[in-house]
């Protein structure tokens, strides 16, 4: 699943690629995918406006068209967007005033594309936490003395922070050597300031080298990301630690697998 590195990745290249082009025409293969407004009335609204800003909000990438006209792309479990020529396999197809396509693709359809006059006011937007990169460690550590649920589920809680999903979670409470199953508000001062700082040089790593392609993930060029040769823990259960040797353990936190390392992590 994209996490705010990959989309900021796919973000990134679509400013390159695709701001300042008209969308010429809209081909719509799935129409399942479009939540808002009914298809026909999304392929015409769509028709000959063009790209002002690309926008990511969490994992939520935004297209500005208008001041009151905005596409938002909710990639979820493996949507992805590849700029080039049209793709056979492509949910929905914009095409461009440069003659290249943007195709929107997702194997499990599990995405949604939305068209409307804001994006801030949708629900799920509301209720997303601050990011990481957007806080003082003094205002991270105090929403972490309010929580009292265990604090690798809290930090990837799109409510409580936008933006860390199950890969970057395991990887900076790693980094900071902190057990996963903590409840948030038992970590001292030292160890949440840690926590804050490790949230962030993983994001910024990721960003990096283009995101994870540890599934379906691509970028806008169809190349994959080079983050994941340089994970540590994510899905390196029984594999020796790289600080300590030991071997990693796999367990469950509300229902999501989770590397980490016994000796390490306290
Ligand atoms: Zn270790």
């Amino acid at each position: 699943m994209p996490e705010l590195p990959e989309v900021e990745t796919i973000k990134k290249d679509l400013e390159k690629y695709i701001l300042g082009k008209k969308i010429t025409k809209v081909k719509i293969n799935r129409p399942e995918v479009i939540k808002e407004p009914e298809p026909l009335k999304f392929k015409k609204e769509l028709c000959n406006e063009k790209i002002k800003e690309t926008i990511r909000r969490g994992k939520l990438l935004v297209l500005k068209l208008k001041e009151n006209k905005f596409l938002i792309i909710h990639l979820r479990i493996n949507g992805w967007l590849k700029y080039g020529r049209e793709e056979e396999k492509a949910r929905v197809i914009f095409q461009l005033s440069d003659g290249n396509c943007l195709n929107y693709i997702d194997s499990r359809l599990l995405g949604h594309l939305r068209l409307r006059k804001s994006y801030q006011d949708l629900d799920f937007v509301k209720r997303l936490g601050p990011e990481i990169f957007d806080l003082t460690p003094i205002q991270f550590k105090k929403m972490l003395r309010e929580k009292k649920a265990n604090v690798k589920s809290l930090i990837m809680d799109q409510h409580f922070l936008a933006g860390l999903g199950n890969i970057y979670a395991q990887e900076a409470l790693f980094l900071a050597g902190i057990d996963p199953r903590r409840p948030a508000n038992s970590l001292k001062d030292k160890e949440a300031g840690l926590l804050y700082k490790e949230i962030k040089n993983v994001l910024t790593e990721a960003i990096k080298y283009r995101g994870s392609s540890v599934d379906a993930y691509r970028d806008s060029r169809g190349q994959k990301g080079g983050m994941e040769k340089r994970l540590k823990v994510y899905k390196k259960n029984k594999k020796p630690c790289l600080r300590c040797q030991a071997g990693l353990e796999k367990i469950k936190l509300a229902g999501r697998g989770t590397c980490f390392c016994p000796k390490c992590q306290k």
